[in-house]
């Protein structure tokens, strides 16, 4: 499986550097590392690029898809629920040890666990495309180029000395849109939508588990936009709605999703996943969480992270490996 893993992150990026980059030969080296963190980093060491993938993240994912889909009472429309087994509620964790070779918590029925292994895939895409974002996308050279070599971690990173919150939070972002543009770029081809049977399921589980990776971290978020934009990272709640827009935006340009069918069709996610969580651990999402000053705080960080983006994006449009940045 972990080879399986690097071979498709490695295809696809070598994939794109061929057909995108003005040095089709470029080199990139993926491994993972022994830690047990949900946790991913990026860097560009000389001429070769570097992405480093915890062994937790994978652990992590195949832990909360195998429950999710492992649980008699949630997606009852995939294969046969009721050779699934109850289970006490628990914490779902975001560091995994001490892995054993067969998941406690893997779905009975095959159907099933295979759907489960199509989320956790789906996921791990996401979080690997969006370390190569990092790269791709001139973030890695331009820290290079201004601060000496950097690397770029993701979760509970320590800001990097030099670099300010909100140029650390919009390459962030940058990052975070070119994972989603690839995911949703995929969903007409055969080959990618081939296992769900339409583009509109894999829309669904696309969607789902970008949204599940989210979940796992959303918490309250306490302070003004400025004490926002000291962290490194946008918190969770906020990426997660930024992402969840454009990826519907993708969707509606791409004829998968209708205008007057978004609403129910969003719904269907939030649902199935919020009833996911809930039914795991027994804690709702906290309703701060989705509390209308979390709107408005968004918006106007998105709208920080944007006007800076005007300003990012001419330094990276030189140092970029290929393709176009966004607007
Ligand atoms: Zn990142």
């Amino acid at each position: 499986m972990w080879e399986q893993l690097l071979r498709r992150c490695h295809d696809r990026a070598t994939h794109r550097y061929k057909a995108q980059c003005q040095n089709p030969n470029r080199k990139i080296e993926i491994g993972f590392i022994a830690a047990p963190q949900l946790n991913a980093w990026a860097a560009t060491w000389e001429d070769t690029d570097l992405i480093g993938i915890n062994v937790g993240t994978y652990l992590v994912l195949c832990d909360l898809f195998d429950r999710m889909l492992g649980h008699p009472n949630l997606f009852p429309k995939i294969g046969n629920p009721r050779a699934e087994t109850l289970r006490e509620i628990a914490e779902i964790k975001t560091s995994i040890e001490n892995a054993t070779k067969k998941n406690p918590f893997a779905p009975q029925d095959a159907e099933r666990a295979k759907y489960a292994g199509q989320l956790m895939l789906l996921a791990f895409d996401f979080l690997f495309q969006h370390e190569f974002g990092h790269i791709f996308n001139g973030h890695t050279d331009w820290l290079n180029q201004t601060l000496g070599f950097c690397v770029l971690a993701e979760v509970g990173a320590s800001a990097i000395p030099g670099l300010s919150g909100l140029d650390l939070q919009t390459l962030e972002m940058d990052a975070d849109s070119f994972a989603t543009l690839d995911g949703f770029s995929r969903l007409n081809l055969a080959s990618y939508n081939g296992f769900f049977g339409s583009a509109n399921d894999a829309a669904f589980a696309l969607l789902l588990s970008h949204y599940c990776v989210w979940r796992l971290f959303a918490e309250h978020v306490d302070g003004d936009v400025d004490a926002i934009l000291s962290e490194d990272h946008p918190p969770a709640v906020y990426r997660q709605r930024f992402n969840i827009s454009y990826a519907i935006d993708l969707l509606l340009r791409d004829g998968i999703w209708t205008e007057n069918a978004v609403g129910e069709q969003l719904s269907a996610v939030v649902f199935a996943a919020e009833v996911a969580f809930k039914t795991l651990t027994g804690v709702p999402i906290a309703r701060e969480i989705n509390a209308p000053d979390t709107y408005e705080k968004g918006g106007d960080l998105l709208g920080r992270l944007t006007e800076n983006w005007k300003l990012l994006r001419p330094q990276l449009d030189l140092v970029k490996r290929g393709g176009v940045l966004a607007p």
